[in-house]
């Protein structure tokens, strides 16, 4: 399973990070986790065949998260490749088809019917199978009445183990969320405000701290900071309010890379080779156990 970050940033306009999107491919699955403002060019940018996607997941629907739905499917229309037949599902919280709706009565018929079939599926709490070997599932979150955090679970084609990821989306703290992504192998959390926060509905170091604490990532990655927090020195921030985990602000562009477990052996040598792209091959943020369980969900090796 690989994960890209397309967009780290807020609604913030910047130069160097997008609005939030997030890119996963595992499978048969290219699935984007929100699509902010210049998702559609930010995956153009970093080399991603955008007209291949098959799902589009929000969390929910501030315009920072949602606003590139609409050029995605005029992109998808008038400029693949090649004519696109292959299906696109979007899935969001409740509101999703009055809000395409109310996009098809603003842009065209295009929004509904370009060229291709389009599903649209309002989630719940029931887990939603993706693909051939992935399951999505979503909880609330007190961001908005209709705001959602996402976790991925998938089926490695080659071990048969779990990968797994989890994405908070906007959030205030809420102990929910511990239990909601326990053991995932990355954890992208918003980290939006300083400590002391200066309103509700989003999460700062501490509270972010608090969370991985509880869920215990491989990997802990930091997104959505409004100034003053800084990418920089945001990680070191979250370690000292007490967690010890692995924690990174990756830039637009990073990737992921989620693979399984090896299990009673040493890593090959090339897994400690620099990568030539621009993915994160981070060692396990503790060291993997000798013979972990058959079955066990895997780690983010990266
Ligand atoms: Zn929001
Ligand atoms: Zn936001």
């Amino acid at each position: 399973m690989r994960i890209t970050v397309i967009g780290s940033g807020t609604l913030a306009p910047s130069p160097d990070r997008a609005s939030p999107c997030h890119l996963v491919e595992h499978d048969d699955l290219a699935l984007l986790l929100d699509a902010g403002p210049g998702a559609v060019h930010g995956l153009a940018r970093r080399g991603k065949p955008w007209w291949a996607l098959t799902h589009v997941v929000f969390s929910h629907y501030h315009t920072d998260h949602f606003a590139d739905l609409p050029h995605l499917l005029f992109a998808l229309r008038h400029a693949p490749p090649t004519p696109r037949h292959l299906p696109l599902r979007i899935l969001g919280p409740p509101g999703l088809r009055d809000r395409v709706e109310a996009l098809r009565a603003a842009h065209g018929e295009f929004i509904v019917r370009p060229g291709f079939p389009v599903a649209l599926h309002e989630v719940g709490p029931d887990p939603v199978p993706v693909g051939g070997r992935a399951v999505l599932r979503f909880v609330p979150t007190p961001h908005t009445g209709h705001s959602l955090a996402v976790r991925l679970d998938a089926r490695c084609p080659a071990t048969g183990g779990v990968l797994s990821a989890g994405y908070t989306g906007d959030t205030g703290p809420d102990p929910a969320l511990g239990e909601f992504f326990a053991g995932v192998d990355l954890l992208i959390s918003e980290c939006a405000w300083p400590d002391p926060p200066p309103a509700g509905g989003h999460l700062t170091p501490r509270t972010v701290a608090e969370l991985a604490i509880r869920v215990r990532p491989r990997n802990l990655a930091l997104t959505h900071l409004y100034p003053p927090l800084d990418p920089a020195s945001a990680p070191a921030l979250v370690r000292a309010a007490g967690y010890d985990g692995r924690v990174l602000c990756p830039r637009d562009g990073e990737s992921f890379v989620v693979r399984p477990l090896v299990r009673a052996a040493p890593p090959p040598a090339s897994a400690n080779r620099a990568p030539r792209d621009s993915s994160r091959r981070i060692p396990p943020a503790s060291p993997a156990p000798r013979h972990p369980p058959t079955g066990e969900p895997s780690s983010c090796s990266s």
